[in-house]
């Protein structure tokens, strides 16, 4: 293959990859965005493995079947529910391998392609530069996504590290690597110089996500996955290599807005997570009277449900737990052919993951046109007859709202007590993930099904 037309072929591929975002922030051309992604990668990795510059064919090939093999097998054993830990590990091999390019690079320099002696300076001061940081931005995202990977399998303890002047030591870190970036082009490269940093850089990426607690990782892995794009954009650089440039950015602003629109959906600031400064444990108080809560069978709720004309579906973590997402179809089919009206309420954090609802859904088939975002029916509550919150519980606490002291103050949220009828479908008076005690559980107007979700929804789908 020409270098045109390699070049040719790697433009063709970018388009796949933008088409394959666009496809992907719509449920309903996901399996679209999807199919571009591939026919995208394989394009450049058709063009990549033909290209002038490819050698070692042999041991590509190897690679890539022990590699997809690899792949494969994990992407069919996942649950959704694991999803966060597998896609934080992969993020860790994007950094290790931006890592390896770095001292690859290094070792072994591009020819220079300017004839004239003052721009080959130039190229190779940039080429320095672009080692440095590709190596800097690479081992933060290995040792940090390494981090998030164990503390979401549990296998790290979940708890924030609180070293003491936590924030001075990653400032130090970054200051002391920008120095030693600055010694290191100046020495026309001094490998003493790359050791440290890297060695540095390591232990930073590992500090800023060990001082975040367990139950903000969701959000770190998004904001990793960032990081892993320009640390591939960064391997681009020093490759020379322009669709990994493309892909690599394609990557890392996609997860920086991913991360903010989770940021704001719980009402966290997105400058402190990228600092690696929030997730301290939320110190819930338990002084405070809620009141009585009342308790309601499958069959009343089956006899509710039959007299409602509207009913709001509001699912969250415990749905998916249960995986009581085929039995909510079935009774969704069953009232809608009984002529009342059913919806359901996507939060957009509602689950571990964005679309982690919309996911369960569409797997079970719920019709796309019948799912809506908060913003969408949130006004609808009060002309509803009866909303079932199954296994959600922060993404429908009134304290966000009406409790300015509340952990979870700010965060918008579906608000289901406006409804006449209110279930909320749980197994015991747990709090949900922000660890808040929620007032909605107390209200007049609700009653908890207590019990595993599926085994609720199966009884009351039997019941209708
Ligand atoms: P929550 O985590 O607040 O609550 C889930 C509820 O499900 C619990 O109260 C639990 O109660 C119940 N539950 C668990 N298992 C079962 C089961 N088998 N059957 C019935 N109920 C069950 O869920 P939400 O979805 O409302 O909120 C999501 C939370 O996750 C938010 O705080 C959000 O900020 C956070 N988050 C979300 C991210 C995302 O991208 N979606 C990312 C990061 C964080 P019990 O134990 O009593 O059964």
């Amino acid at each position: 293959m020409s270098a045109g037309l390699v070049q040719a072929a790697y433009l063709v591929a970018a388009i796949c990859f933008i088409w394959s975002l666009k496809g992907l922030s719509n449920q309903e051309s996901a399996r679209q965005g999807n199919y571009y992604g591939i026919a995208g990668m394989a394009i450049a990795l058709i063009a990549t493995i033909f290209s002038p510059d490819a050698q070692g064919f042999g041991w590509i090939i190897v690679a890539m079947v022990i590699g997809g093999a690899i792949g494969i097998f994990y992407a069919r054993k996942v649950e959704m529910t694991e999803m966060p830990e597998l896609v934080a590990i992969l993020h860790s091999f994007v950094g290790m391998a931006a890592v390896l390019v770095g001292y690859n690079s290094y070792i072994e320099p591009p020819a220079p392609i300017s004839l004239d002696l003052a721009e080959q300076h130039a190229e190779h001061v940039i080429h320095l530069v672009e080692v440095f940081l590709g190596v800097f931005i690479g081992a933060v995202t290995f040792t940090g996504s390494v981090v998030a990977f164990g503390k979401l399998r549990g296998v790290i303890s979940s708890s924030p590290l609180n070293l003491p002047h936590k924030h001075k030591m990653n400032l130090a870190a970054i200051v002391v690597s920008t120095l030693l970036m600055i010694y290191f082009v100046k020495a026309d490269g001094s490998m003493f110089a790359l050791l440290v940093m890297t060695a540095i850089a390591l232990v930073f990426g590992y500090h800023l996500v060990a001082s975040i607690g367990g139950a903000d990782m969701p959000v770190v892995v998004s904001m990793l996955n960032s990081y892993s794009g320009w640390a591939a954009a960064a391997a681009g650089f020093m490759l020379a290599n322009n669709l990994l440039i493309v892909t690599g950015a394609l990557v890392g602003s996609s997860g920086a807005i991913l991360s903010y629109i989770m940021c704001k959906a719980m009402n966290r600031s997105f400058v402190s997570v990228i600092a690696g400064g929030f997730g301290q444990e939320v110190q819930v108080s338990s002084d405070v009277e809620y009141g009585e809560h009342t308790e309601i069978t499958a069959e009343e709720v089956a006899e509710m449900l039959k007299d409602s004309k509207s009913v709001i579906i509001t699912p969250g973590y415990g749905m998916a737990v249960a995986q009581a997402q085929y039995p909510v179809h079935e009774i969704t089919e069953k009232l809608r052919a009984k002529g009342v009206d059913v919806r359901f309420g996507i939060h957009p954090v509602a689950g571990r993951l964005p679309g982690h609802m919309n996911v369960l859904l569409a797997e079970a088939k719920v019709p796309y046109d019948i799912v809506l975002e908060m913003d969408e029916l949130n006004d609808d509550f009060p002309e509803t007859d009866t909303v079932l919150v199954i296994g959600a519980n922060d993404t429908v606490n009134p304290a966000a709202l009406e409790d300015p002291n509340s952990p979870i103050a700010g965060m918008p949220v579906l608000e289901v007590w406006n409804a006449k009828n209110v279930i909320v479908f749980k197994r015991s008076m747990n709090t949900g993930y922000a660890g808040v005690q929620n007032p909605l559980f107390f209200k007049e107007n609700t009653s908890m099904l207590f019990g595993d979700a599926k085994d609720s929804v199966d009884a009351i789908s039997k019941a209708i």
